[in-house]
């Protein structure tokens, strides 16, 4: 299976993941001025979409364009929130260079989606026996509607975390499910943040408001209009504040209403939306709140445009006004200008606010702390990290773990094996190039899968029964000739690399925890341990075996091979 990271790759913005060059993952845009979209124009044969923010559907209309209809497979609430956002688009950029889609193109969804609830496998290109793959999608806990996605060939399963969170918001609750992958694309938005006590947050929050209130000022609370603005009516009724909400959040909670199954507590979003008083924006009225001690909820959560727009010149010139923005402001946005400088872009205008400007981390996505939790559960796959701004250093540290981490680059293809196809993969090549160390290993093939064969007549199912069957190997292995090989010091270093990467392959990956090494296996190891393999003809393998005893040194007895 091909991986191939359009966008979205060490960055967070643009999402797109193209695999096999047939099923496309996300395909979003990066909000800056102008707007970035991914590196390529792919033409997949489906699409499979994990929630609807911008930064991951904002383009998928312009799949659409000329006579391609590639089915488009999602959650009910992503199908109806893409739309939204999509018309919003072509309100601020229609007709212009910074839209890549059209009206007709928006209209066309409405042919190709297809709306899936979570846990029910679908197929797509054609299913597994067409070439295809069989798609499951599970709640990842960001926003309503968001997904996990796992894409299944038969062979290979690949788990798109796309944005999730793991602990519970009051809009929606967090991710519990861990299904099984050998290959894990993993989000890093918060690779290196701790977030503070949600309840602690909140606490923080609403006593700050009240006070505001109190003492005759007027608080505005910038959130995003999908999942945050919804959060904060939650929290506000939760601590008996009744705001103002305003611009797309009022129709963005109107919507995800509409699907109740998708809700943590459906009851307290009615409760909050019966608490809440959505603005119209008719006649004045932004001005008469702003003008009141109010509580106001809008957009834009970075106060990029929005209603925002017109509430904090009204508030901003009274310190007794209170701006509370609600999560992390991304740099070069108002919002990030105006924590650090005081003063605002305000309709093109660099304003000074005297209003007390304060930050509360109200997000939806899992922190260090949880992503580390949830790839506690993904010791034996591939990691491959995208959507953050620290990926790289998030993938070393995590390597420095004993994981298999990388963090792909823009545009790059990754190639990835399922763990029996990466054995096949090995012993295919070491029945080529070193038939010294294959013809043992063949027998041991053999002595889990039936009769001796032809090192090219095994195939994935033979490596699969010897997974399964694993707890009858290390014995014949100590007498077989891999046993006298590793013992032979005058044999090649070559040899030892691939042996030792079958060994460790087929022994420890699957089974670690349950073989008890001999003591004769113990000193072969122990005499490898002296040793630092330099081997530069399959980088890939001898990195896989890096992973592989490192995992197997945290469990048993120190271990350290350099790769070269
Ligand atoms: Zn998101």
């Amino acid at each position: 299976m091909d991986i191939t990271f359009l966008g979205g790759a060490r960055e967070v913005g643009r999402s797109a993941i193209l695999i096999d060059d047939q099923l496309l993952l996300d395909y979003g845009q990066l909000t800056a001025d102008p707007p970035q979209f991914p590196v390529s124009d792919p033409e997949p044969e489906a699409v499979v979409v994990s929630h609807g923010h911008l930064d991951h559907v904002g383009a998928i209309p312009a799949l659409l364009k000329g006579s391609r209809r590639p089915e488009v497979h999602w959650t009910p609430p992503t199908s109806d929130l893409t739309r939204t956002l999509a018309k919003d688009t072509l309100k601020l950029h229609g007709n212009s260079p910074l839209c890549p889609f059209s009206e007709e193109h928006v209209h066309r969804l409405g042919e190709v989606g297809r709306r899936h609830s979570y846990r029910e496998p679908f197929p797509v290109c054609g299913g597994r026996d067409a070439g295809g793959y069989v798609v499951t999608l599970y709640n990842a806990g960001h926003i309503p509607g968001s997904a996990h996605v796992v894409v299944d060939d038969g062979d290979t399963r690949v788990l798109y975390t796309a944005d999730f969170h793991t602990d519970d918001q009051r809009l929606v609750s967090g991710t519990t499910t861990r299904p099984d992958a050998d290959v894990v694309i993993c989000e890093s938005t918060y690779a290196d943040v701790r977030h503070d006590d949600r309840a602690d947050v909140e606490q923080r929050w609403a006593e700050t408001v009240r006070t505001a209130t109190w003492e005759g000022g007027a608080v505005v609370t910038p959130a995003f209009a999908i999942g945050r603005t919804q959060e904060m009516m939650l929290v506000a009724a939760a601590n008996d504040i009744s705001p103002y909400v305003d611009g797309m959040g009022v129709e963005v909670t109107r919507l995800v209403r509409q699907y109740p199954e998708f809700l943590r507590d459906p009851e307290m979003l009615q409760q909050a939306t019966s608490n809440a008083r959505f603005v119209s924006g008719r006649d004045g009225q932004r001005r008469r709140i702003a003008d009141g001690n109010e509580v106001i909820v809008t957009t834009s959560g970075l106060l990029a445009g929005g209603p925002a727009m017109s509430y904090i010149p009204a508030i901003r010139d009274q310190p007794t006004n209170l701006i509370t923005l609600t999560g992390y402001q991304v740099e070069g946005t108002p919002g990030r200008q105006l924590l650090k400088t005081g003063r605002c872009e305000l309709d093109g205008r660099v304003l000074p606010v005297s209003a007390r400007t304060e930050l509360y981390d109200f997000s939806a996505h899992a922190d260090r702390d949880g992503l580390e939790a949830f790839l506690s559960e993904y010791r034996e796959a591939e990691l491959l990290l995208n959507h953050g701004d620290s990926c790289v250093d998030f993938a070393e540290e995590l390597c420095a773990k004993g994981f298999d981490a990388s963090a792909p680059e823009l545009g790059a293809t990754i190639e990835v094996w399922s763990r029996p196809c990466r054995t096949l993969e090995l012993l295919s090549t070491l029945s080529n190039s070193e038939p010294e160390v294959w013809h043992p290993l063949c027998g041991v093939l053999s002595s889990v899968s039936g009769p001796a064969r032809a090192p090219s007549r095994f195939d994935r199912n033979d490596v699969w029964n010897a997974r399964v069957n694993t707890p009858a190997l290390p014995c014949s292995l100590t007498d077989s000739r891999l046993g006298s090989l590793v013992e032979d010091r005058a044999c090649q270093w070559t040899n030892l690399d691939w042996a030792y990467c079958i060994l460790l392959r087929i022994r420890c990956s699957w089974h670690q925890g349950s073989i008890d090494w001999r003591p004769t296996t113990r000193r072969r190891l122990a005499w490898v341990e002296s040793h630092t393999l330099h081997h530069t003809r399959h980088r890939r393998i001898v990195v896989t075996m890096h992973t592989m005893t490192t995992q197997f040194a945290t469990q048993t007895f120190p271990m350290q091979i350099t790769t070269a």
